[in-house]
């Protein structure tokens, strides 16, 4: 089972960043309001979450590491079946068969609870000890790739993998708003975000992940066709190279990167006045969750929609009206 989580670790666990991301997911499921994520050495030594979320009971705490464990990949030869499956549900039992993972929980209200696991590489420790935690979750990812020295030399400079780490963040705290985080590197605060209350602190939240500039610049837009609503800032196209990578687009909370999406909003700015200049914009599409399914692919990054061309009409359209009536 410890090799199948670690074939299934390089489907999930490509680099610290997506461990954080991982284990982000996980907090927000948990129904979280606060969550914290220390990183140490850009998150080759420590990626930790810390939640407020329901949190696992004493007996469910091994089985949150062993979970879907008894797969049926015994040896390397049966390799082949691997990319038919998708490895859903596996997140934290791929992560511990190539780190130092301690879990500690407390689904109680009593804050002198708590209790902790722990897995280290291929090894489980069955014991689950008690740790007193408030009600919550924490997680603590250490030496990411200890024992799979490959893949750990393919991590880069400190400075780069916490930059992929701080991108996870930022898009998963575009995404809730109503939740309050905090990201930290080396002990030293990088992000402070209290939770949303207000257009105004929606900006504020948005001006201290991607900076002054794009919100200064950025207009509000909204708009509604049928069960389609589109709302967000669609910031001033930039010839800065810096800032061309601030396209975040989320489809029902979830951030994607698709196709159809990206050409809609291309042909939007190119067909105004921007053209030669980089889209910048966070925009959130709700629509009926029949109507698209987001888990086309693990990563999640991924869209298909029923309708595509009504969806691309309707971004076009609406990105398109709000642009005209911006000047740069
Ligand atoms: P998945 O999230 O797909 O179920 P994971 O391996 O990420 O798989 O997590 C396994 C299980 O452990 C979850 O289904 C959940 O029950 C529990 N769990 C993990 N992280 C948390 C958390 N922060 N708070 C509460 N429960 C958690
Ligand atoms: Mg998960």
């Amino acid at each position: 089972a410890r090799l199948a989580n670690q074939i299934a670790a390089g489907e999930v666990v490509e680099r610290p960043a997506s461990v954080t991301k991982e284990l982000i997911e996980n907090a927000i499921d948990a129904g979280s309001h606060r969550i914290e994520v220390d990183i140490e050495q850009g998150g080759a030594r420590l990626i930790k979450v810390r939640d407020d979320g329901i949190g696992i009971g004493q007996q469910d705490l091994p089985l949150a590491l062993a979970r879907h464990a008894t797969s049926k990949i015994g040896s390397l030869e049966d390799l082949e079946g691997v990319s038919s499956l998708g490895f859903r549900g596996e997140a934290l039992a791929s992560i511990s068969s190539v780190s130092r993972l301690e879990l500690v929980s407390n689904a109680s209200e009593d804050p002198t609870d708590g209790w902790r696991v722990v897995a280290e590489g291929r090894s489980m420790e069955a014991r689950v000890s008690p740790a007193p935690h408030p009600r919550g979750t924490s997680v603590s990812v250490r030496d990411l790739f200890f024992n799979t020295p490959a893949r750990r030399k393919f991590l880069r400079t400190e400075k780069t993998e916490f930059a992929h780490v701080e991108e996870a963040f930022r898009r998963q705290a575009l995404s809730r708003y109503d939740i309050s985080w905090v990201l930290r590197h080396n002990q030293k605060v990088v992000h402070q975000l209290p939770a949303v209350d207000s257009a105004a602190s929606r900006e504020r939240r948005i001006s201290s992940l991607l900076g002054r500039n794009f919100i200064e610049h950025a207009r509000y837009i909204e708009r509604q066709a049928g069960s389609l609503r589109l709302s967000g800032w669609v910031g001033l196209p930039t010839h800065s190279r810096s800032q061309a990578d601030q396209q975040y687009f989320f489809v029902n909370g979830r951030v994607v990167r698709d196709r159809l999406v990206a050409h809609a909003v291309r042909q939007a700015y190119r067909d105004v006045l921007y053209n030669g200049r980089h889209p910048v914009f966070v925009l959130y599409l709700d629509l009926d969750p029949d109507v698209v399914d987001v888990n086309v692919h693990p990563t999640k990054h991924e869209v298909r929609f029923r309708d595509g061309r009504m969806v691309h009409d309707f971004l076009f359209s609406s990105l398109h009206h709000c642009l005209a009536h911006t000047q740069p």
